[in-house]
């Protein structure tokens, strides 16, 4: 029997979430049901929610950030069983035959494309997926995550499920590691994933942000300095010196600022998507040190599984506001001001409670 669950749903394009309730279907095959019992709040929630990228279907129900308990499993379950913690991010399914599903790398589907956690066609089930501002939700195993930490830091963990592996991955991809002075822009969300991350696997780590107060934070959180990115003075002492730069900020912003500080074969990976182009780059930026500009989408579920086994091991877990789910639309607002601690993590017994 489908079961009837609780969410936070935009329900017309431009109003508020709201409280909305809608049916899960029945773990058959290998579908793993899940007690939702935190979901974190990532910026494409936001987007997503006001309809910014111009993509959103109504009812939007947002959240890729779940973590929770097993409820219940399909007949074909062979890696997960009722009681154990599991996570889910940013991909539900994908064709599973392309070379990108092949590689493992399966948030470049060129099949059907994957099948997005929210805001997605269901071919399979019908419909478009609802995300995990619910009390439940049910996927099928393989994109399904295992998760290790101690339940004390589950809310925390829940935003390693997007902010970790979109750091993760773009901080692996570009080899990353001891020798390398990486630079972090934007310390929000995603930033300070990626400072953490980067820190632990042996990186120099500096972060630019808009914001001079977080300073004492980024060195807490593994940064050796904090570079005020509108600061010509402190942005020119690091001219060329950067081997990579992650840039995650959610606003369209001067790139140059940042590709000066790439040495020679140095790349800046473009996490942040504004719903507004960043202004064109010059080209004489890059073509006189041959640096590069690319992008990076969130990562594949066995990279994510890696990612979360990483971030076990190095005791690495976000820093977190826990809110009730009714405070989610002000959570919103706190988030267009760049005032989040760094991640606003939902905590669902507010919501069963409810
Ligand atoms: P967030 O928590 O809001 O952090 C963004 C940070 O960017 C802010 O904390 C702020 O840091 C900085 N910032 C904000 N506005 C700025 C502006 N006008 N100019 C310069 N810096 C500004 O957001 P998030 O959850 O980390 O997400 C960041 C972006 O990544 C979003 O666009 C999101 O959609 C995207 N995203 C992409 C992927 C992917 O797979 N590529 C995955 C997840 C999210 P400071 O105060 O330090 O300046
Ligand atoms: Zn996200």
């Amino acid at each position: 029997m489908p079961v009837q669950t609780d969410a936070y749903a935009v329900k017309t394009a431009g109003t508020p979430l709201a409280p909305f309730s809608f049916e899960r279907r029945d773990p058959v095959g290998d579908d793993v049901a899940i007690d939702i019992q935190f979901c974190g709040v990532c910026h494409s929630d936001l987007h997503t929610a006001y309809d910014e990228w111009g993509r959103t279907t109504f009812p939007c129900v947002p959240g890729h950030e779940i973590v929770g308990k097993v409820t219940a499993i399909g007949p074909d379950v062979t890696k997960f069983a009722v009681g154990d913690t599991v996570g889910v991010g940013c991909m539900v399914d994908s064709c599973g035959t392309c070379p990108s599903c092949d590689a493992g790398e399966e948030q470049y589907c060129e099949g059907s494309g994957f099948v997005g956690t929210y805001n997605s066609k269901d071919a399979k089930h019908g419909g478009h997926t609802l995300g995990g501002y619910s009390t439940h939700i049910v996927v099928k195993q393989d994109f399904v995550l295992a998760i290790g930490h101690d339940d004390a830091d589950l809310a925390a963990v829940a935003p390693l499920l997007c902010a970790g592996i979109t750091t993760y991955s773009p901080l692996r991809h570009w080899k990353v590691g001891p020798g390398s002075k990486v630079g972090i822009v934007g310390l929000g969300g995603l930033g300070h994933m990626g400072v953490k991350i980067a820190h632990a696997m042996g990186a120099e780590v500096y972060v630019f942000s808009t914001s001079p107060s977080k300073r004492e934070d980024a060195k807490r959180l593994g940064a050796t300095d904090l570079i005020v990115s509108g600061d010509d003075a402190e942005m020119q002492a690091h001219a060329g010196s950067f081997d990579f730069i992650l840039n995650t900020v959610a606003a369209p912003h001067d790139l140059d600022r940042f590709l000066n500080l790439l040495k020679r074969d140095g790349t800046m990976t473009l996490v942040g998507v504004p719903a507004e182009p960043h202004p064109s780059p010059a080209v004489g930026n890059l073509i006189f040190r041959r640096r590069a500009i690319a992008g990076s989408l969130i990562g594949g579920i066995a990279e994510t599984q890696e990612m979360l086994d990483f971030c076990k091991e190095h005791g690495i877990t976000a820093d977190i506001e826990t809110i009730p789910m009714d405070a989610i639309n002000e959570a919103y607002d706190r988030m267009l001001r760049s005032d989040v601690k760094y991640r606003f993590v939902i905590d669902m017994a507010s919501l069963k409670a409810a």
